[in-house]
């Protein structure tokens, strides 16, 4: 076994940004085994722990950090202990125990869960973080590589930041076949907009509090490796609503069928809504990185109640 994710779908849109000059690709990592993106640098990183010796895999994620390392835990026949606070859905808490982890339901809040995780990994657990890891940003990487390889040379390269895991990987994607000249446009919903607070600061300081619904960009401070980017490369920070990103789900859905969280509509409403970076851009390839916390009942419910 090379890889625990797949090379995913490239397809062009021909509605998503439709009001923008250039052409819209959406690089489709809604297709990953375990929904998201995280397939590939936590997949990349529990490989590597474990081809170093680690024998057990802990998380404190109930997202779809957690899934990532439950999942890939089963592939690489190696235990999982994901701890999750109290407030987790019992879907995701079902889907993590689907991959054959084990969930400890334990505190009122994530930092309780993660002291307890922390506890675990002393006890020889390798512990899994869920975006500030280099080797996680190396896998992360590999989406810039599949979509080079493809023959596609993006102008701009739109995705979503939580705690910025994703974007130090498509940096580092960029950077290692000499792409650093290709910007980035790195969006967040109001609310959980950690990335846009540092940029405006020019310091690396958080928000306190995580008020959007796209909850899987909820880091309340970014990775210092994503503050550190900001000048090393050229990145635009840009905020939507979290209406405009369910806005986005649903454009996503009805135009090509495929279902994400807000965290990833966020993304594509700013194509959708053609934000002024990508007005003369060519080829604007957007990481539609998914996420497994939604359903269809989910999305009806957020588009009729928020506002
Ligand atoms: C984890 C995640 C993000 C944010 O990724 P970071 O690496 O934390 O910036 C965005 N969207 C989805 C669906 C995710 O699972």
């Amino acid at each position: 076994m090379k890889y625990l994710h797949i090379n995913s779908p490239l397809i062009e849109s021909l509605s998503i940004g439709n009001n923008l000059r250039g052409n819209v690709w959406l690089k489709v990592d809604a297709m990953q085994p375990c929904g998201s993106f995280k397939a590939r640098g936590i997949g990349y990183a529990c490989q590597k722990y474990v081809e170093n010796g680690a024998k057990a895999l802990v998380s404190s994620s109930g997202g779809n950090a957690g899934l990532a390392v439950a999942y890939s835990g089963r592939r690489l026949n190696i235990p999982v202990t994901v701890v999750v606070p109290k407030t987790t859905k019992k879907r995701a808490i079902d889907l993590i125990g689907a991959e054959g982890a084990s969930v400890i339901v334990t505190g009122e809040d994530w930092s309780e869960a993660h002291a307890h995780a922390t506890e675990l990994s002393k006890e020889g657990a390798k512990y899994i973080h869920p975006f500030d890891d280099p080797k996680i940003w190396q896998g992360h990487a590999s989406v810039i590589d599949e979509i080079l390889n493809a023959g596609l040379k993006p102008d701009v390269v739109v995705l979503s930041v939580g705690g910025g895991g994703l974007l130090c990987g498509v940096v580092e994607g960029l950077k290692r076949n000499g792409c650093g000249d290709v910007p980035i446009l790195a969006v967040e919903t109001i609310g959980a907009d950690s990335f846009s607070t540092a940029c405006l600061a020019k310091e690396h300081i958080g928000i306190d509090k995580i008020t959007s619904i796209a909850t899987s960009l909820g880091a309340k401070k970014i990775a210092k490796r994503a503050f550190q980017l900001i000048d090393e490369h050229e990145i635009v920070n840009h905020t939507v609503t979290d209406k405009e990103a369910i806005d986005g789900c649903f454009r996503l859905l009805d135009d090509h069928r495929i279902m994400v969280e807000p965290a990833c509509g966020a993304s594509l409403a700013a194509v959708a809504n053609g934000c002024d970076f990508l007005r003369e851009k060519l080829n604007i390839v957007v990481i539609v990185c998914g996420g497994v916390g939604v359903t269809m009942n989910q999305l009806e419910e957020w588009r009729q109640h928020v506002t």
